[in-house]
């Protein structure tokens, strides 16, 4: 007998702990080196390797490659936590489970303990590249060639916004067979970076998220051996998208975990300051930017956790982390600019983090698809397969 369940969105005891490990983590290791990273660029390679220790990273690894292969939800509690302390420190955290997502989705189990076991055992990165700088939202327009020829698959082309290229040993790449158009000459190979012809270019200056590594690689002639192709020449391509709806949930907790950093700073300073001889607290016109952040940040949660939770079950969640990643990415932009606000003078200078919140949070709604793109797919969707409840039909 089919038994009907309540909806349950609380969390297993093994959930509460992960999500209580992140949150010190973030206290105690990412908070207090926040700003230096801002203002310096550089690469927080110490916050990485204890991450690493504290298993924090390479968390959806499977375990046949000696990973913790934990849920997609799983990973968004962990990420809505650091990316609560810093977004650009958790960037470039979790882009080892972008970078590897195609590997297990796609890879051979003798692919996946080649690329992916050795990032386990020590701090290594694997980036991931669809874009580049001709391309980034139309990843059928990917002009990056391939061509077979005899043990090799030789590579020629420009891949750009490589997050930790710069860093990476491996690059999960997406390229395109010699003569093919659009979707159908897609193709994966895992491209390690200290092959010749592998040119990595010098970290890009960004707006926000500088701790994060981000460069330009050109492959010149690069011969990889064939055995790094993920599954056939020519289709790559779902392979990527599906990696994306892999992926986007994750991005959603990204923004999520940005709002609640927002929201809270608002909160402290509107108790604090005084205006018209009274605290900001006590306006009404305050109380109700407060009031909408709040509301944003519980619905860009539970849409994340939908998206997330479909693609543990194993379900098409193209939809659901379209609507997640752009929600959470639009209405992250909102609570960032209306925090800063908030603070009004002192949240344009840089004496407190909302201005650095401002600028991280932009981010959110280009990579990984542009908030456009995932309209694009939750529109076409709407227009195509999706079944009305009631016959609307003119007759
Ligand atoms: C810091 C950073 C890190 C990144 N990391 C990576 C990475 O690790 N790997 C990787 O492969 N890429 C990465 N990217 C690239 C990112 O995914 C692309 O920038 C993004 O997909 C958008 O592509 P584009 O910048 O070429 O914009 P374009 O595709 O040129 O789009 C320009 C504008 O047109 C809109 N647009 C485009 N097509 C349509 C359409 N059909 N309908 C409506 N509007 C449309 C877009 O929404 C956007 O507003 C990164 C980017 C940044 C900035």
């Amino acid at each position: 007998m089919e038994v009907d369940r309540m909806i349950d969105f609380s969390l297993t005891s093994e959930q509460k702990e992960l999500q209580k490990k992140a949150r010190e983590f973030t206290i105690n290791e990412i908070i207090p080196v926040s700003r230096k990273y801002d203002q310096t660029g550089e690469f927080p390679l110490e916050i990485y390797q204890k991450a690493l220790e504290a298993g924090l990273m390479n968390t959806v690894f499977p375990k046949e490659v000696g990973g913790p292969e934990l849920g997609i939800l799983d990973n968004c509690l962990i990420v809505e936590e650091t990316a609560a302390g810093d977004p650009g420190i958790t960037t470039s955290l979790f882009d080892n489970s972008l970078g590897a997502e195609p590997i297990i989705i796609a890879g051979t189990s003798e692919q996946k303990n080649r690329f992916l076991r050795p990032l386990m055992e020590e701090l290594k990165f694997i980036a991931f590249a669809t874009s580049e700088p001709g391309m980034g939202s139309d990843v059928a327009g990917i002009a990056t060639t391939a061509t077979l020829e005899g043990e090799d698959i030789i590579l020629n082309g420009r891949k750009m916004w490589i997050t930790n290229g710069g860093v990476a040993s491996f690059m999960s790449t997406f390229v395109r067979m010699e003569g093919t158009k659009r979707h159908k000459g897609i193709t994966g190979v895992v491209v390690p970076m200290d092959l010749d012809g592998v040119r990595i270019g010098k970290p890009i200056p960004k707006m926000g998220h500088k701790a994060s590594n981000t460069v330009r690689v050109t492959l010149e002639n690069v011969h990889v051996p064939k055995d790094h192709i993920l599954g056939e020449p020519g289709k790559g391509f779902p392979i990527a998208m599906r990696t994306f709806s892999h992926t986007r949930p994750t991005i959603g907790a990204f923004a999520t975990g940005m709002q609640r950093a927002a929201m809270e700073y608002a909160i402290a300073y509107a108790k604090r300051r005084e205006a018209f001889e009274d605290k900001l607290a006590n306006f009404q016109a305050i109380q109700f930017m407060i009031a909408e952040m709040k509301m944003h940040y519980e619905a860009s949660r539970l849409l994340t956790w939908k998206s997330a939770w479909e693609a543990d079950q194993d379900r098409d969640n193209t939809i659901s982390a379209s609507i997640a990643k752009a929600f959470a990415s639009d209405y992250g932009m909102k609570t960032a600019s209306d925090a800063l606000q908030i603070f009004a003078g002192y949240g344009y200078i840089t004496t407190y983090l909302i201005e650095k919140l401002f600028r991280d949070a932009k981010l959110y709604q280009i990579y990984e698809g542009t908030s456009q793109i995932q309209r694009m797919i939750v529109g076409r969707y709407m227009l195509s397969k999706y079944e009305p409840i009631f016959d609307r039909t003119f007759s």
